[in-house]
């Protein structure tokens, strides 16, 4: 049976109903309206009863960038949204007839790399997610890793550099501040700045009005231009250390990078891959995990909403909504 996933981001609200496999059957996108909750949860509830039509729906996953409780009713905070201490799975089934639950984004965005993407042949794995900031989700076992209260996988505020730059969220020296797309654009400038290999750097934030953007990185980067590829390298260094941290407490049989910095593909899997390997415990005799780029680049977040809501309200008849891999799936279903 098909499920429908929406995944509510800063700028835009997007949505799709996914069937079994993880294919898109519809799709549909607005931009979100900011600063207030009532218009928000309206605007969803039109999407779902848009996208729902007549066919049988069996449930309805909501992917949203903010700490969720345990019981994946209450968004608790979200940084870019205004919603805080929200019960938003009670609101929308009282509005919708519909089986709902709500999953962090980057939770769900790496559930469907588990389930259909670069991790599907694996039981363990860990999913970085370079956009703006840092992102993360872990599977265990075939499951994917919620914590005790709901806020597990906050790879992002891993802290790589004690007494390090100060991050958004209050501490100092986490890996969104040495590893995320803004990282790289600091980073970018500190290599204009010293003149060298990063002349082209250096002319292409002239041209910008004197600040360096994202596509001119990704654009020197996609020309192999050494200096921007010396910030990437750097970039690199950083993840590959977080992910030696985290492959000692996880163990996982592969990272999963994704976010539009992982469009830099091999350039960047390159210097993480070096990096992790000079930093994991007991090299040499410890099998050494898969490193690969994301594979459902736009369509993560609705893909992996739907799916873990199928899971989460499994129906009969459907036997992809009682496992992933073919063993027990999450155990929210038992
Ligand atoms: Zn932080």
């Amino acid at each position: 049976m098909h499920a429908i996933g929406i995944d509510v981001g800063g700028t835009k609200i997007a949505g799709a109903v996914v069937d079994e496999l993880g294919t898109i059957v519809d799709e549909r996108r607005v931009a979100t309206p900011v600063g207030d909750t009532e218009l928000l949860e309206t605007t969803i509830v039109q999407m779902v009863q848009d996208l729902a039509g007549d066919g049988p729906i069996a449930a309805v996953g909501v992917a949203i960038p903010g700490f969720i409780d345990a019981a994946q009713s209450t968004v608790y905070y979200t940084p870019n949204l205004p919603w805080r201490h929200e019960p938003i799975r009670e609101k929308l089934e009282a509005r919708l007839a519909l089986p709902i639950v709500i999953e962090n984004d980057a939770n769900a965005a790496g559930w469907a790399e588990f389930r259909f993407g670069a991790a599907r042949l694996v039981s363990d794995m860990v999913m970085l997610t370079i956009g703006t900031g840092v992102g993360g989700a872990i599977v265990h076992d075939d499951t994917l890793f919620r914590g005790g209260f709901g806020a597990a996988a906050e790879l992002g505020h891993l802290r790589v550099v004690p007494g390090g730059l100060p991050c958004g969220c209050g501490a100092r020296g986490c890996i969104e501040q040495y590893g995320s797309g803004r990282a790289l654009l600091r980073m970018a400038g500190e290599v204009a700045d010293a003149g060298g290999v990063g002349l082209a750097l250096a002319e292409a934030r002239t041209r910008s009005g004197g600040i360096l953007s994202g596509h001119d990185v990704a654009d020197l980067i996609s020309q192999d231009d050494p200096g921007a590829l010396v910030a990437l390298r750097r970039l690199g260094r950083h993840l590959g250390e977080a992910c030696a941290s985290l492959a000692a407490v996880l163990d996982p049989q592969m990272f999963v990078i994704g976010g539009g910095v992982a469009q830099a593909g091999e350039s960047l899997l390159g210097p993480i891959r070096a990096s992790f390997l000079e930093a994991l415990p007991a090299r040499g005799y410890h099998p050494e995990p898969e490193f690969r780029i994301a594979e459902l680049v736009n369509d993560a977040g609705v893909v992996g909403a739907a799916d873990l809501a199928r899971h989460h309200f499994p129906t009969p008849g459907d036997p992809n909504a009682f496992s992933a891999h073919g063993s027990a799936g999450d155990p929210a279903t038992a």
